[in-house]
């Protein structure tokens, strides 16, 4: 599976997909995964990272590829 992935028609990293989900700075994401869900508010694909906005907190985030929707396990 490739590191980066299309989202919305741009060329995502872990790192660049982490920071839109969280609409912010993260220190730290790990490898993108096909989330095994679909989009509620379109169907699309649903694509899902780990990373950590901070040192201490820890957050599985998800985003479609194909719309604005996107969530956290927060
Ligand atoms: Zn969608």
């Amino acid at each position: 599976m490739p590191a980066n992935r299309v989202v919305q028609g741009r060329m995502v990293t872990p790192h660049s997909l982490a920071e839109l989900i969280e609409d912010d700075d993260v220190m730290e994401a790990e490898t993108i995964e096909d989330a095994d869900r679909e989009c509620p508010d379109c169907g699309g694909d649903v694509v899902s990272v780990g990373y950590m906005p901070s040192v201490t907190e820890y957050v599985t985030g998800y985003k479609c590829q194909e719309c604005d929707w996107r969530e956290t396990d927060r």
